[in-house]
C-alpha cells in the first residue's frame, strides 16, 4: 500500500505530552517505533518502509487515520524536516 509519512518526536507541540510512552506502553524509539491508524496496521506489526527499513507499530496520533505513518524520531527540527512523504509500505507481520 500506498501511506503518508510523516515525523514526530516526544515534545509536547507533537504529543500533547512529553513522557515518550507510546500507546502500547513502550518507550518510543526512533528507527524503531512508528504510529499508525489501528484499524489500518494493527498495533505490534512490523512494517517496511521503501527506503527507510523496518518500524514496529507501536503508537498512535489524533491525525494519523487512514493510510497515514508517523515516525518517532528524537529530535523535534528532525521530525520537521523530514516534512511529509509518500512511500510504499509493506505489513510485513501482525504480531498480537
Ligand atoms: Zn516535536
Amino acid at each position: 500500500m500506498t501511506v503518508e509519512v510523516s515525523a514526530y518526536c516526544s515534545c509536547p507541540l507533537c504529543c500533547g505530552k512529553s513522557d515518550g510512552i507510546t500507546k502500547s506502553g513502550k518507550h518510543a524509539q526512533a528507527n524503531h517505533t512508528i504510529a499508525v491508524d489501528p484499524r489500518v496496521i494493527p498495533l505490534g506489526s512490523a512494517v517496511y518502509l521503501e527506503g527507510l527499513g523496518t518500524f514496529i507499530a507501536e503508537d498512535v496520533g489524533g491525525t494519523i487515520k487512514g493510510n497515514k505513518i508517523d515516525l518517532f524520531m528524537n529530535e523535534h527540527r528532525q521530525a520537521i524536516f523530514f516534512g511529509v512523504k509518500r512511500l510504499k509500505a509493506h505489513l510485513l507481520r501482525e504480531m498480537i
